[in-house]
């Protein structure tokens, strides 16, 4: 029987209503939850994405405005600008977007960000706080994938979990929330020796390897739950030899499909789940503030 396919959309859907619900709370206490995203350069996907941002956070009743800073922008005027936004006690998140123009600290400037603002999850403090499985803003697309497979098992204490993928922002966070819920978890990367043998040992595979179909027929046992984060936009030949572009996962989907017994699509799964995590970690933020 193929598997059940993780519908990302109607879950991001469901959480957005929720969060509006909540936000409309806070609205009429006179504490609109506000989210500011911080573009520095012209970076065309950037600037799409910081919309589409807008609109979502529309939708969800949270305040969104986006600061935007030229190319030309320093290291401290782009430090000067988050200070700004971590005294300012009308903003409950921050976000600047990556990558950053050449000659500017990315990760120094993410650091900067008020821990109570680092909706997105991937400052020290609250990756520590995570790691000592402590209440935190967890990084948004981990806690996407942790969201994604709750769909089908509610329940993940004692699952043999694997997780492909030891990025900061990705598969270390991903490991920690599978872990705070119990789960017994494998971590795999590029020096692991059989990543086959270890990701058909899974019950709940979780793939965010950042490699374009890595994982296929040969590493899925018989109704394994397959989490997808990864995501890339490849250029295919189709049937009538025509060039498409498309945007594919870290899982041959086709291949899969037959043996998972559930499994998350690209696009369609995780992606617009994080979405809509940047906004519950928003209104997380917004809850808790005193202002
Ligand atoms: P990354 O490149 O920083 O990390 C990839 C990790 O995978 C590394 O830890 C590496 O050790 C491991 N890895 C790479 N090749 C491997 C292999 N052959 N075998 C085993 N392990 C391997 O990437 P990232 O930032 O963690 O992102 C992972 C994927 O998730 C990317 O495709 C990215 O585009 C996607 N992503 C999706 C979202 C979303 O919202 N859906 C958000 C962020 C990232």
């Amino acid at each position: 029987m193929a598997a059940r396919v993780i519908d990302g959309k109607a879950i991001a859907a469901s959480m957005k209503e929720r969060i509006g619900a909540r936000a409309m709370e806070l609205r009429e206490k006179g504490r609109p939850p506000s989210l500011v995203a911080i573009l520095i350069g012209d970076d065309q996907a950037a600037a799409s994405y910081a919309r589409s941002q807008e609109k979502h956070a529309k939708e969800a009743g949270i305040e969104f405005a986006l600061v935007r800073l030229p190319t030309g922008t320093t290291q401290a005027e782009a430090a000067e600008a988050i200070e700004r936004l971590n005294r300012d006690t009308s903003v409950h998140g921050i976000m600047p977007h990556m990558p950053m123009p050449r000659g500017l600290d990315g990760f120094e400037l993410q650091q900067r960000i008020a821990p109570a603002k680092d909706v997105e999850g991937v400052g020290a403090t609250n990756l520590g706080l995570l790691a000592m499985g402590r209440d935190a803003l967890a990084p948004c697309t981990a806690a996407a994938a942790v969201e994604c497979l709750r769909s089908v098992v509610p329940d993940i204490a004692g699952r043999d979990t694997v997780v492909v993928g030891r990025s900061v922002i990705v598969g270390k966070p991903l490991a920690m929330l599978l872990l705070a819920a119990n789960a017994t978890v494998t971590q795999c990367h590029t020096r692991t020796r059989g990543l086959a043998e270890h990701t058909r040992s899974a019950e709940i595979l979780m793939v965010a390897a950042g490699v374009a179909g890595l994982i296929g027929a040969e590493h899925v046992a018989p109704g394994t739950v397959v989490i997808d984060v990864g995501t890339h936009r490849v250029t295919l030949i189709d049937a009538n030899g025509k060039e498409v572009t498309r945007t594919v996962g870290d899982v041959r989907f086709d291949e899969v499909l037959p043996l998972a017994s559930a499994i998350s699509p690209v696009p369609g799964g995780v992606g617009p789940v994080t979405v809509s995590m940047l906004l519950e970690n928003t209104l997380r933020a917004c809850e808790k503030s005193t202002s």
